[in-house]
């Protein structure tokens, strides 16, 4: 089995290059040659010994994820790419383009399995976590593209497939990996990380009192009706849920943000607004409501501009406040994991 080279830590390369009985300088180069010229071919190394290349290409594996199928949205703004992992897995990672930003949303793990019930990927269950360098290599991919045209990748987010507290070490890991500032050196604030709610990570996170932006899917504000929509609500209900939330603000000092994805009668209506705006108060935060992006699985149809004008006024009324998002690139399936389940 070859060494996926996106999996490696600095440290790790450089034992690695002790092993091979290269000098120490070689770790340096090839981290460089990897985060800072994006190169993913040992041939295109130009600047090692072509022994080394030799063995580079002999010992690790390069290309862990394959591009499968590319999907560009009408407006030229939207690029969804489908990979393909070495076991036959897929997976999607979106780069969205807008104004001065180029937002990539990347995936944690192939499936999911919280099970959440208008979710694409919940509806296809849980494949399996991804490694670190399987998610740093979703940001190399676009990083690469990006560069050609120079441009950068400014924001991530980690909404993609996959619960990423499900799947923390790797998520983690793969971010502090990006973050190296002798690497590919983009700072943990640029990053997002979405979650379900898996309160006891939700602790972990806040402990490491980390840069790293934290949102957290709501989506309704009493149990019974989040346990509905998503049941991982059952173990961590609502109220413990929010009160983690306010640990992490208390902790951290930062701001956090909650997901709403607006289900027409359902959890777009004035008593949903007025209850999570009770449950809110107080608490230094944001809601970041989308219009439900409908899937196969799931009969729910996305709000109307009414209603959700009238959700984002309650919470304004209550001092929350509210942004309803437009849905990007709805043409070409960008929601989370409506690419992948049609494979
Ligand atoms: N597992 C994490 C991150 C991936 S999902 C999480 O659940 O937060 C990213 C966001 O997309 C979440 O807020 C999720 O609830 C939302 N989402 C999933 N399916 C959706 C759909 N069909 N329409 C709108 N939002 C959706
Ligand atoms: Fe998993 Fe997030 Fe989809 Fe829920 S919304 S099934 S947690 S990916």
């Amino acid at each position: 089995m070859l060494t996926p080279v996106y999996d490696l830590s600095f440290p790790e390369l450089s034992s690695l290059m002790a092993e091979f009985g290269q000098p120490k300088y070689r770790a340096d180069q090839i981290w460089k040659d990897l985060y800072q010229q994006f190169w993913n071919s040992p041939d295109q190394f130009t600047n090692l010994p072509s022994s080394l290349r030799s063995l580079l290409a002999e010992k690790l594996q390069f290309q862990i994820i394959k591009p499968a199928r590319v999907v560009n949205s009408s407006d030229g703004q939207t690029v969804k790419t489908l990979f393909q992992l070495l076991d036959g897995k897929s997976i999607e990672a979106v780069l969205m383009r807008y104004e001065k930003r180029n937002t990539l949303c990347i995936s944690t793990q192939a499936g999911c399995a919280m099970g959440c019930v208008f979710c694409a990927t919940g509806q296809m269950g849980f494949k399996r976590h991804l490694s670190s360098g399987e998610i740093v290599a979703q940001v190399m991919h676009y990083a690469r593209q990006l560069h050609e045209l120079g441009e950068v990748v400014t924001n991530v987010v980690v909404m993609g497939m996959g619960e990423p507290f499900h799947n923390y070490d790797n998520t983690l890991a793969a971010i502090d990996r990006l973050n190296d500032p002798d690497g590919y050196n983009l700072g943990a604030r640029r990053f997002t990380i979405s979650s379900v709610g898996l309160i006891p990570a939700i602790k972990r996170f806040a402990s490491e009192k980390r840069q790293i932006n934290l949102a957290i899917s709501l989506h309704a504000a009493d149990d019974a009706l989040r346990t509905s929509m998503l049941p991982v609500n059952k173990r961590y209900p609502i109220d413990e849920l929010l009160e983690a939330c306010r640990e992490y603000v208390d902790m951290t000092g930062r701001r956090i943000t909650f997901e709403w994805a607006l289900v027409n009668g359902v959890n777009d209506t004035p008593a949903q607004a007025h209850l999570l705006a009770r449950k809110l108060k107080g608490l230094l935060c944001h809601v970041n409501a989308i219009p439900l992006n409908p899937t196969q699985g799931y009969s729910g149809q996305p709000t109307t501009r009414e209603n959700a004008n009238k959700f984002k006024e309650i919470l304004n009324s209550h001092g929350i406040p509210c942004t309803i998002r437009l849905r990007r690139g709805i043409d070409i399936q960008a929601g989370c994991g409506q690419l992948a389940s049609q494979v």
